[in-house]
């Protein structure tokens, strides 16, 4: 008889439409061009996603200087410097840009402040992608980065009264509404984005965990450690009341010794993991366990993003 495990899974969970679209974008420019296609940077953080695209023709590479004139480029959905678009253009290149339409929103936001005058603080992770493109879309000191409440406090404007904010799409809502708290509280005429800048999936990903974590002796969160939104959905279950939560690549990553004493478990996965990934989690589990699967559903998702025109009618 094999032990029973209640799974409480999460939805949403896994990809959203911005990395749908951005893959949807690698596989028709190959379909269109035919292989190789660079991609500069991972198109997302999911090795799973990178190999599979790797095997049909992609060349994953960090810089565009490594990218040959003549074969095209894509830009990952995290969004990319201007100084990048620029310099394809100079040597001639084609390129396709997968940058999801939610980071290019902040994008625009953050040019329309720079235009009206204003100093702008971005709230984000130093060193990811989405924050090297947003800040690489202005001079150098235009954009300051805060990444933590204390950073917030600390932060000496150049003009407090002409200041705006918007932030990375895949941060913690409570750790960013702290941070802009301070922020508001110090600055009273901050201008605020229009809309809030942490995308829907990353928002929806966040309300699901929170609504199983409570429950859950272990949570197991499916994405990779580079996936700034997986990264935080392991926080925000942990902060939820999830007794442990853990980051898992797949299922052969899975510590078995993790699941002693654990009757019910959280599954999700971020928004760069595919379902195949929280499949194989099932399937593993239903091999040591009898397992009762509860789905707790929090909202339905119905977004989805156009392709470029250039692409759009390729066959995948
Ligand atoms: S997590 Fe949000 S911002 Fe990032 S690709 Fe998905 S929808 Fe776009």
């Amino acid at each position: 008889m094999r032990p029973k495990l209640k799974v409480l899974l999460a939805s949403p969970r896994g990809f959203c439409a911005g990395v749908d679209r951005a893959i949807q974008i690698v596989e028709k420019a190959i379909a269109k061009y035919g292989a190789p296609v660079y991609v500069r940077h991972e198109i997302v953080h999911n090795r799973h996603v990178v190999e599979r695209l790797r095997a049909v023709g992609a060349v994953f590479v960090e810089e565009l200087e490594e990218c040959p004139d003549d074969r095209p480029v894509v830009f990952s959905a995290h969004g990319v410097p201007k100084s990048v678009p620029s310099e394809a253009v100079r040597r001639n290149m084609i390129y396709l840009d997968a940058t999801c339409p939610l980071v290019s929103k902040v994008h625009v936001e953050a040019g329309r402040h720079f235009d009206a005058g204003r100093e702008i603080v971005l709230i984000g992770h130093s060193g990811h992608p989405e924050v090297v493109g947003t800040m690489g879309q202005l001079p150098p000191g235009a954009v300051t980065l805060i990444q933590t409440v204390e950073e917030a406090e600390a932060f000496t404007p150049r003009d407090p009264a002409n200041l705006a904010f918007v932030t990375q799409t895949t941060l913690s809502l409570e750790d960013t509404a702290e941070m802009v708290e301070a922020l508001r509280r110090r600055f009273p005429g901050i201008s605020a984005p229009h809309k809030e800048d942490i995308c829907y999936a990353t928002t929806n990903r966040q309300e699901a965990v929170k609504a199983l974590a409570e429950r859950c002796d272990l949570l197991l969160v499916v994405g990779a450690r580079n996936s700034s939104n997986s990264v935080r959905l392991v926080e925000v279950g942990l902060r939820a009341g999830a007794k442990q939560a853990r980051l898992v690549d797949e299922a052969a990553n899975i510590d078995w010794s993790w699941f002693d004493g654990v009757e019910t478990l959280g599954l999700t996965a971020g928004a760069s993991a595919p379902e195949v990934l929280v499949q194989g989690v099932l399937a593993s589990l239903s091999e040591c366990y009898s397992i009762e699967i509860e789905e707790i559903a929090t909202r339905q998702e119905t977004v989805t993003f156009k392709l470029p025109r250039a692409i759009a009618a390729a066959a995948e």
